[in-house]
């Protein structure tokens, strides 16, 4: 039995076929976590769509409604790079209503996460880049309007800037907006996040995970968020088809213990996301996002006292 929730829905999986985008990988995280003995089926809470009201304290109405009506223009749907059908469009509302549950039971629990989500290159007007709607951004604005918290930092882990996400908070001081990736990728032009680790080409896991902690510690000089959303990308792996960084199965797992060991001795919230993952071996980025549920549970039960000082 895992010491917090895990969100996951079946519909998450947006049956998207051979495209690069495994988007099986939400069940088969889910069933790996079941099948491995890491998690039992009390630990799971099922989430509802989130409602459009939520949605549309982050994306346009305009935006909203073609998406609603199937109503995209030929360069919108390229730029989302996946098809618009009921399907996705039910898998990102569910993945929104996810993490904004992720986030109230972190609040709960110090921790939560959802098998799904990280979608952090949709903007309030378009989607792109796998992503239809920014799920982190509405369970935020969602959170705020509810008066559950005030402050809120993303912790973003993806191999690809946030972009969506910096744009969505670039004028908003009540959210901080952190960026680990590497710089000479997807996407250009990478508007500023409040903080940005841009990495060079083939990074490895020493210089990416001092750099990380660097960032991580000095962006939490500068705000004491209620809550953090962490947006951990399978995607710095080295076998990874869209990212060039160097990062080792090891190396991703000493990230995500790193960023929940510090979040857990200030008191912070953690709620966690997945995000990109595109290794050769889909069965490698389920393991990369599968470690990450038990980097948590190993922190929160300080299983790894010696390495985290
Ligand atoms: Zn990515």
């Amino acid at each position: 039995m895992l010491p917090f929730k895990v969100i996951y829905h079946p519909q998450y999986d947006l049956d998207l076929g051979s495209h690069v985008f495994p988007s099986q990988k939400f069940r088969l995280i889910h069933d790996a976590l079941l099948a491995e003995g890491i998690a039992e089926a009390s630990d799971f809470l099922r989430p509802e769509p989130a409602p459009d009201e939520d949605i549309l304290r982050v994306h346009t109405p305009e935006y909203v409604k073609k998406l609603l009506t199937d109503s995209l223009t030929l360069s919108e749907r390229m730029k989302l790079e996946i098809p618009l059908t009921e399907l996705t469009r039910n898998g990102f509302w569910l993945a929104a209503g996810g993490s904004t549950l992720a986030g109230r039971k972190a609040l709960e629990d110090g921790f939560a996460a959802n098998l799904s989500g990280g979608f952090h290159h949709a903007y309030p007007g378009h989607g792109e880049g796998f992503c239809m709607i920014h799920d982190v951004a509405v369970a935020i604005r969602s959170l705020q309007a509810a008066g559950k918290i005030r402050m809120a930092m993303t912790v973003d882990t993806d191999v690809h800037h946030g972009n969506g996400t910096a744009a969505i908070f670039a004028n908003d001081p009540s959210v901080f907006t952190l960026s680990i990736h590497q710089e000479n990728n997807y996407p250009d032009p990478k508007p500023p996040s409040d903080e940005d680790i841009g990495l060079a080409d083939g990074t490895r896991d020493h210089e990416y995970l001092d750099a990380l902690e660097e960032g991580f510690l000095h962006a939490l000089k500068k705000i004491a968020p209620d809550l953090i959303f962490y947006v951990g990308g399978a995607d710095p792996f080295r076998e990874d088809q869209l990212g060039g960084l160097a990062l080792t199965m090891e190396g991703l797992q000493h990230r995500d213990r790193m960023v929940f060991d510090h979040a857990r001795r200030r008191g912070i919230p953690v709620a966690s996301t997945l995000a990109g993952g595109y290794a050769r071996r889909v069965a490698d980025t389920v393991r990369i996002h599968v470690n990450t549920i038990v980097a948590a549970r190993d922190v929160i039960q300080q299983r790894f006292p010696a390495e985290n000082k």
